[in-house]
């Protein structure tokens, strides 16, 4: 599933369709995760795109006063397409027409969705959505006072998008791997200091990530349709019985805390 650094690479990636005009939106199978509203999107023919940026794991495209709101679920993906070619892919659901291109929304599981919205603030998607792990308002002091009465592991904590947005099973393992923090630990246990650590772990691991434009585990490609993997190097995650990367002694712990896999070193991580 496409975590913080994949949704904004993608974001980057579609820059160029920022300032064009959006012809059309040909929608070919409306069955996402919710049906796709077909009729409401005619309104936005014609119009021109302000902006395309991202709140938590969810894609804007800002039209006049509304926005298209994307989410790319499991397996969703965007593709960059010449406004000539006329390649298309099995799940294939929507395609975006624009001035001098297209993009084009593939989703092979259709966790992913497509919403025309007016109120973003207020979207039953974005309403509770935490703070930005990036942004200022997220840091340790904020963390302890979110999680302190918390009886969840701290991995569930970290991946709540109430508490902050965009951090999957992925990089929960990474950033408390980094933080030496044990992922099965209560949160109430944990001291500010350990919330700052993992407020900075969380910064430090997500910015490599962007910066490398995203992992690629599962088939993420880059939007302009080439198969861009890239892949970061991951200390932990997916590392079962492999010495750790930081004692160099250890082998790696896999257990599985709420059906997902968790990594982690029982020497480093407290
Ligand atoms: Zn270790």
């Amino acid at each position: 599933m496409p975590e913080l650094p994949e949704v904004e690479t993608s974001v980057q990636a579609i820059q160029e369709f920022a300032n064009q005009s959006l012809e059309s939106i040909e929608i070919y199978n409306p069955n996402l995760r919710w049906k796709v509203d077909t009729a409401a999107f005619k309104k936005l023919h014609g119009f021109k795109v302000s902006k395309i940026d991202r709140r938590a794991k969810y894609i804007l495209l800002h039209i006049e006063q509304s926005q298209i709101l994307i989410h790319l679920g499991m397996t969703g993906t965007l593709r960059i397409a010449d406004k000539k070619s006329n390649f298309y892919k099995k799940h294939d659901h929507i395609e975006l027409i624009f001035q001098n291109g297209r993009l084009i929304f593939n989703d092979p599981r259709r966790f992913g969705s497509m919403h025309y919205v007016t109120e973003p603030s207020t979207h039953f998607l974005l309403e509770k959505l935490g703070p930005e792990p990036l942004s200022k308002e997220f840091n340790g002091e904020y963390l302890f006072h979110k999680i302190k009465k918390s009886l969840s592991p701290v991995k569930n904590a970290l991946m709540n998008q109430q508490n902050v947005v965009g951090i999957g099973n992925i990089y929960s393992n990474e950033i408390l791997f980094d933080a030496k923090i044990r992922p099965t630990r209560k949160s109430k246990t944990l001291t500010k200091k350990e919330c700052e650590e993992i407020a900075a772990s969380s910064k430090k691991i997500l910015k490599h990530a962007i910066n490398a434009g995203g992992t690629t585990l599962q088939d993420f490609y880059k939007p302009d349709g080439n198969k861009g993997y890239f892949k970061i190097d991951l200390a932990v995650y997916d590392r079962a019985n492999k010495k750790c990367k930081k004692c160099k002694k250890e082998l790696i712990k896999r257990i599985i805390q709420s059906q997902r896999a968790t990594f982690y070193c029982r020497k480093c991580q407290a």
